[in-house]
């Protein structure tokens, strides 16, 4: 027998044309949409607006699928971690963190992640698949099905989204940016795209395809002031340098509606963290006209990373000298670290199938 069609994979438009190759009326999709992410009803018979007959037919051709929910750990700070069993039998992790009337949530994009970033628990595991629509949405669906079955939560939930777990999201656009639209339309989760933020390391083509197709938020994570200490620690950067990614994000700001690119920078002790390093980043964002705000993120260690987290001191100086100079900056809260949800921990029990976590860790202990 054929496989029967995954609902949850579909945007609205998709959903529309399924109906119309089912011989049905396109604004079914609406209807069904509402079920599946507003209401989080999976049992086509429990659908009430639909005839008997369409009921019938879905059954027979169409499934949703939910995701397997293999962990569901709260902290003592109110944040809640969601480890999630994809197709395959990798793990996925799902962070919220409500900070007084906001919930944010953030999702991964990808198990494991190609671009091997040197300060990154993530590379460090290596590549194994992308994603699909429905993996990333149903991260969504999971934790809005969650908290409102929690008590105390109800006003806040989910007000925001990041694509700032597991995984670069650009470089799996398609089903990224379809999961982002199902976040934003209003027959499923509603959010802003002010709400909605793409964290990229800088895979500039995508960051222009993006400008074409989407509208969300964009971070970007700059972690170095010069392109000798980015391809360092960032290695894309050798393919697409800082001014080749400055000149996008200029752009990016230009189109609106955010007016401004946040970046991202994870302070490493001793790497990037003193004050010369500081200056020449307000130079390079003044140089380079990108409106812009710093999101400095301490270093999460985790086991077998040579970096470690600079001292308050030191943070609160780069803070201090950003702000000094006209900038936004904020230094990210470590939050659920008793449940392992800070950033940069979201390892789980991913399985390493290509080895290079070995591969790492004998290169450590050489
Ligand atoms: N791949 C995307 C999004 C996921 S990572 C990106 O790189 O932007 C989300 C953020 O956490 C990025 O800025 C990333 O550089 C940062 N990060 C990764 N590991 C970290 C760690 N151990 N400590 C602090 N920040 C880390
Ligand atoms: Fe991938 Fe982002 Fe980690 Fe770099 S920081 S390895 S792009 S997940």
């Amino acid at each position: 027998m054929e496989e029967k069609t995954n609902l949850m994979n579909f945007c609205l438009k998709d959903m529309e044309n399924y109906f119309l190759s089912i011989d049905e009326k396109p604004f079914r999709a609406k209807q069904v949409f509402k079920w599946l992410h507003q209401k989080a009803v999976v049992d086509f018979d429990q659908m009430s607006d639909l005839s008997k007959g369409l009921r019938e037919k879905l059954k027979q051709y169409a499934k949703i699928s939910i995701p397997k929910v293999v962990f569901d750990k709260p902290s003592v700070d109110g944040t809640r971690k969601w480890l999630i069993e994809v197709k395959g039998g990798n793990c996925i992790e799902t962070v919220y963190i409500p900070e007084g009337s906001r919930g944010t949530l953030c999702i991964s994009s990808q198990i494991g992640c190609t671009l091997n970033c040197s300060f990154c628990s993530t590379g460090k595991q290596g590549f194994n698949r992308n994603l699909s629509v429905a993996e990333i949405i149903g991260q969504v669906w999971t934790a809005v099905r969650r908290l409102s079955q929690q008590e105390g939560v109800h006003d806040r939930m989910v007000t925001n989204v990041v694509m700032m777990g597991m995984g670069e999201p650009l470089m799996n656009f398609d089903h990224v940016v379809k999961a982002m639209n199902i976040m934003m339309d209003d027959y499923a989760y509603g959010l802003s795209k002010r709400r909605v933020t793409l964290s990229t390391s800088g895979v500039v083509p995508r960051i222009y395809d993006l400008l074409e197709q989407s509208d969300v938020s964009l971070a970007v994570s700059l972690h170095a002031p010069t392109d000798a200490l980015r391809d360092q620690l960032v290695p894309i950067n050798k393919k697409y340098n800082l001014d080749q990614l400055m000149e996008v994000c200029k752009l990016y700001a230009e189109k609106g509606p955010h007016k401004e690119i946040t970046f991202e920078y994870t302070l490493m002790d001793q790497v990037n963290d003193s004050l010369e390093q500081a200056e020449a980043l307000v130079d390079l964002l003044r140089q380079k006209q990108v409106p812009s705000k710093l999101n400095l993120i301490p270093f999460n260690p985790y086991p077998g990373t040579p970096y470690k987290k600079p001292s308050n001191n030191r943070i609160h100086r780069f803070q201090q000298y950003l702000m000094e100079q006209g900038f936004v900056a904020t230094i990210r809260k470590t939050r659920g670290d008793d449940i392992d949800a800070a950033c940069g921990q979201l390892v789980g029990t991913v399985q390493d199938r290509t080895k290079r976590q070995m591969r790492y860790q004998k290169t450590l202990s050489e």
